[in-house]
């Protein structure tokens, strides 16, 4: 927090200005009744500035998860009521509701929470190992999943990462699913985690929460990605693990991004995280895309009882595309049936790129900014110097992958780009993607680095 000096200096001179019961209200306004009465209701004014002010919230986890979600628009809302507001800072008041809870929590509670947790404690029966067809680029992560099923404990914890769609989650769901008739297993996201952690909070059941997850012998948590940043959640799911790995439980964990790559998280927990065994999905080659475009079509099969009117020529058309994770494989073979199920001959691979097209340009827009970002974060290094004239290795090579991608994954033109990179020239930018696409070629720690970088962008 600020030191009080600071403070004093920037106090405003002038009579202070906000009329908190009415930024409140536009708060519900703008927010609508639901968020504001469970995040926003509880924020106090706590000191007022020319340029910013400090608002008090309850507890850590308040502050990360206002902080993550809803900041800019506050700050937004502020500045309705005051131009000046340029900033938004937070102090914690005490963390009052986590301190009462050495009252025994009562049984309704109880029922309340288990209820709560096992709502998305359910495993998804489609998302077993016999479905899993297995490739090049997941050969490691299925072999690995298996091997705990038949010999619990063997890594623990098992981690495995890597972009959107390329089964994470089908994975370690299968893992679940093959060990629930012989273990407590437990499987959740770490969103729901904190959900329920949250809930816990304001319901004054830590205890019961903290009770009910070290029962598992098996803790499956998808998507770990998600605490970055979220200090009070780290701390609780630390201990959670912890507690966990001490009576040898199994844990697995799936994540976006290799354990040293997820910034914003505390240095221990990487470490017991990468303390198992680490496996990554990659993205998936041509032969593993035309299996499961057959096992599609062999399942289309078996429930209408007739051959999707597809020939060869498309499956290997779908299957050669290269921009498209499994999970969106599968929509383009689903929606290419569909048509062909409409239209009497069988679809031309013109017809297929078109369906394609469409799916391509429905994916969200990306901005420069958020390339800058994620291009940074992932070499950590600082986003100003990336940006900077300096020409050193370390920060050139981020900044020409960053330009590269802003080229390949943005509708920009080169001199846009350039702009972006703190004025520079289009033919600096030219030159950047010539780099990267020939480095790219030559060098395949290159090519997973900005097939990383992409999944990370394309997913967020
Ligand atoms: P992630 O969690 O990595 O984002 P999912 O596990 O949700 O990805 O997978 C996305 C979709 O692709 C799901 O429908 C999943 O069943 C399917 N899928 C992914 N990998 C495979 C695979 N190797 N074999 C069959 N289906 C797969
Ligand atoms: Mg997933």
């Amino acid at each position: 927090m600020e030191k009080s000096s600071k403070i004093e200096k920037n106090l405003v001179s002038e009579e202070n200005v906000l009329n908190w019961n009415s930024v409140q209200d536009s708060f519900q306004k703008a927010f609508g009744t639901e968020i504001y009465s469970s995040w926003l209701k509880n924020i106090s004014l706590l000191k007022e500035f020319n340029h910013y002010v400090i608002l008090g919230v309850q507890t850590r986890f308040f502050r990360d998860w206002i902080t993550s979600r809803y900041a800019d628009k506050i700050l937004n809302e502020l500045q309705k009521h005051k131009l000046s507001i340029n900033r938004i800072e937070f102090k914690i008041e005490g963390e009052r509701s986590s301190k009462s809870i050495s009252q025994k929590p009562d049984i309704n509670k109880i029922s309340d929470i288990k209820d709560g947790v096992l709502n998305y404690n359910r495993l998804n029966p489609n998302l077993s190992f016999e479905n899993f067809i297995v490739g090049k680029s997941n050969n490691l992560a299925f072999l690995s999943a298996k091997k705990i099923t038949s010999e619990l404990s063997r890594y623990n914890p098992l981690f495995i990462y890597g972009g959107v769609g390329l089964g994470k989650t089908h994975l370690i769901n299968a893992i679940g699913l093959a060990l629930k008739d012989t273990s407590n297993v437990m499987f959740i996201s770490a969103e729901r985690f904190m959900y329920q952690f949250i809930k816990s909070i304001k319901k004054n059941e830590m205890v019961t929460f903290k009770d009910f997850f070290r029962k598992a012998n098996v803790f499956i948590i998808d998507d770990i990605q998600f605490i970055r940043g979220k200090e009070g959640l780290q701390e609780e799911f630390f201990h959670t693990f912890n507690s966990l790995f001490d009576k040898s439980a199994q844990i697995i964990i799936s994540s976006d991004r290799p354990p040293n790559r997820l910034d914003r998280v505390q240095d221990r927990i990487k470490s017991r995280l990468s303390g198992g065994l680490v496996v990554d999905i990659g993205v998936p080659d041509y032969d593993l895309k035309q299996k499961i475009l057959k096992k599609k079509i062999t399942e289309f099969q078996n429930s209408f009882h007739e051959y999707p009117n597809l020939n060869e020529e498309i499956i290997d058309y779908m299957a050669k595309e290269q921009n498209l994770n499994i999970r969106e494989l599968i929509g383009i073979f689903n929606r290419v049936v569909a048509f062909s199920k409409m239209s009497k001959k069988p679809l031309s691979v013109n017809d297929c790129k078109i369906i394609l097209k469409d799916v391509h340009n429905n994916n969200k827009v990306i901005s420069i900014d958020k390339i800058q970002n994620v291009t940074s974060n992932f070499f950590s290094i600082n986003l100003q110097e990336m940006l900077s004239q300096r020409r050193s290795r370390p920060l050139a090579r981020p900044r020409q992958i960053a330009m590269y991608l802003a080229k390949k994954l943005t509708t920009r033109s080169l001199p846009e780009i350039g702009r972006k990179f703190a004025n520079r020239d289009h033919t600096t930018v030219i030159h950047a993607v010539k780099t990267i696409e020939k480095l790219s070629q030559d060098n395949s720690l290159m090519k997973k680095n900005i097939d990383e970088i992409t999944s990370i962008i394309l997913s967020d």
